[in-house]
């Protein structure tokens, strides 16, 4: 076959872009299908950044160091071939795949993997000319009527504000009465929204299993989102790029296979998988306001969703006992 890569990755978002680019920097012929027609096409979920430009801004990084991309490429299939795999469409081998291909992974389907069975579902609109909101302050909202299980948010964008919320999935989130509601907060007069997306957002924790002899699951894929404050952009780069490298050592003859590794590094999410079962209970909001009113559930808040390291952090257990003194 003319074109056979060490490593094939489905998917270009955070998590399949990081790795494309760190195993083509350790030497490794890699190749990237994505579905989308173009990098940071759109449809792309948000930090507080511009993601578009952010995704295209991997995507060059990634082709300079010798990534091949294939847009408008969607994963159907791969025949294993050689102790590797066949892709018919594009037309190309692979010795290793890896699934970054997000929450409703082909790959996982394709291989028989775990697939993300709990969700949360996000909408978000991008408003110009929206006045009054503080640009240094990541507003949140707890409602359980209109965001059960999770929150709304305001959030200062780059050029825009991106207002938004998400709740269970058997619930349907709406963003007009959040609206409403924050029209009491924020100035809406000349404001217009100029974007609008929504998409599933897994929080069940890591699936299992998350990698097959030659395949791996990254990112969104593996359900590497925290369930409780429902990020997954974070752990998308952070084991992105160990992917990358554990997959690169095991292809040059000197590490285990990457599951072996990866098995000890993918999160667990054993105490926030629990404090997504509470919350996907959907207190009620007299619970919320009497909690956050007393100084150690906002000091714990502050751990959970602020601290770098969350619930793992001796350093901000200690400063959380500390105020309560
Ligand atoms: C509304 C909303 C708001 C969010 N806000 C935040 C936030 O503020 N902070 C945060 O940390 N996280 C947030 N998240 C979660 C975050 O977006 C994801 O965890 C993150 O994007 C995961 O990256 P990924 O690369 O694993 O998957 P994705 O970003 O989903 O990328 C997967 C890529 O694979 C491609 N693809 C899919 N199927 C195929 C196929 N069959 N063949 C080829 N390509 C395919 C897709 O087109 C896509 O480009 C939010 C999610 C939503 C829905």
């Amino acid at each position: 076959m003319a074109n056979r890569f060490d490593l094939v990755i489905v998917g270009g978002g955070f998590a399949g872009l990081v790795c494309a680019q760190i195993a083509a920097r350790r030497g490794l012929e890699v190749a990237v299908l994505e579905r989308k027609p173009e990098p940071g096409a759109a449809g792309c979920y948000f930090l507080a950044t511009d993601t578009q430009a952010v995704l295209r801004w991997l995507t060059g990084e990634a082709e300079a160091a010798g990534v091949r991309f294939y847009f408008d490429c969607a994963f159907r299939e791969a025949r294993p071939v050689d102790g590797g795999f066949v892709l018919d469409k594009p037309g190309i081998g692979a010795r290793y795949l890896i699934g970054a291909d997000g929450a409703r992974s082909s790959v996982a389907a394709h291989f028989g993997l775990g697939r993300n069975r709990s969700w949360l579902v996000g909408v978000e609109a991008e408003y110009e000319g929206l006045q009054g909101v503080d640009g240094h302050r990541l507003h949140c909202f707890l409602d359980s009527a209109m965001a059960p299980g999770y929150i709304g948010w305001a959030v200062p964008g780059v050029g825009v504000t991106q207002i938004g919320l998400a709740c269970r999935r058997t619930d349907k989130p709406a963003l007009p009465p959040l609206i409403d509601k924050l029209s009491a907060l924020f100035d809406f007069k000349d404001a217009r929204i100029v974007e609008r997306r929504s998409g599933p957002i897994p929080v069940g924790g890591l699936v299992r299993p998350f990698a097959a002899p030659g395949v791996l699951l990254v990112g969104d894929a593996a359900g590497l989102v925290s369930p409780l404050t429902a990020g997954g952009i974070y752990p998308a780069f952070r084991f992105g790029r160990r992917a990358a490298e554990t997959v690169a050592d095991y292809l040059d003859g000197t590490g285990p296979e990457p599951a072996a590794v990866l098995v000890r590094e993918y999160p667990r999410y054993r105490w926030k998988g629990w404090l997504r079962r509470g919350l996907g209970l959907g207190p009620p909001n007299w619970a919320f306001d009497a909690a956050l009113h007393l100084p150690p559930m906002r000091a714990f808040a502050r751990l959970v969703y602020f601290h770098r390291k969350g619930l793992k952090s001796g350093a901000a257990w200690r400063d959380l006992f500390a105020r309560r003194k």
